[in-house]
């Protein structure tokens, strides 16, 4: 909000500045000319200053869309919480946290912006990336209804290939990060134990009680035939 209020004060600037070459300014006879490298600075400046919080905007909007349809089409609102969002959120210890009531999502700093690093080279995610995708499916797991925390996480890891599809992440990319998540990062929550058990079920897997058997699932099977390169033994 800060970083709109200095744009404000920019395109303010800019309005005088026009406004005086219309209509006489207080001290002179006549409007004087624009000075066009002063207005061309102050309107830079005030694109300067709005864009990371247009850009904040469009991610969450972008976001809430995709959490909505992970969540079965139950209305989810994500918010990206700034640096002071985040000092000032009683959860701010956990990176995200959603109210299946009001279906609002909020993310702390800086999980959105390594939720954008992510998407940006899906390829190459990093540990952290990954982590980001994994939050965001879980918090709209939570919209969908759930709150048990186990089986909340499990069904995020049966559709992280699904969001990070959604999310526009390529099909291959997309199953390699969902099964690296499930294969690696979850599994090694039941190796860390304490608060993590929380999140963990050995039961999370392929035939186990907590499958959904979704045809799409992280784990699923391609069709014969399909030329995708990764299967269901993920042992
Ligand atoms: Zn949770």
């Amino acid at each position: 909000m800060l970083w709109i209020l200095i744009s404000l004060f920019f395109l303010w600037c800019a309005y005088r500045e026009i406004r005086a070459s219309m209509v006489a300014p207080p001290g002179f006879d006549a409007p004087r000319p624009i000075y066009r490298p002063y207005l061309a600075l102050v309107l830079v400046l005030a694109a300067l200053f709005a864009w990371p919080t247009i850009h904040r905007w469009h991610f969450e909007r972008f976001l809430s869309a995709k959490a909505t349809e992970l969540a079965d089409n139950h209305r989810a609102r994500v918010h990206c919480n700034t640096l002071f969002d985040t000092m000032l959120d009683p959860e701010m210890l956990s990176i995200g946290h959603a109210n299946p009531l009001t279906g609002k999502i909020g993310i702390q700093k800086p999980w959105c912006g390594r939720l954008m690093a992510y998407l940006r080279h899906p390829a190459r995610a990093s540990e952290d990336e990954l982590w980001s995708l994994a939050m965001f499916t879980h918090e709209s797991m939570h919209v969908r209804g759930e709150m048990n925390e186990a089986r909340t996480e499990c069904e995020a890891v049966q559709r992280n290939y699904r969001a990070a599809k959604l999310l526009g992440v390529p099909d291959e990319i997309a199953k390699r990060n969902a099964l690296d998540y499930y294969n690696v990062l979850y599994k090694h929550r039941a190796m860390i134990g304490g608060i993590q058990n929380a999140y963990y079920s050995d039961q999370c897997a392929p035939g186990g009680a907590m499958d959904e058997h979704l045809s799409d699932s992280t784990w699923a099977t391609r069709p014969a035939g399909d030329p995708g390169s990764f299967t269901s033994d993920t042992n």
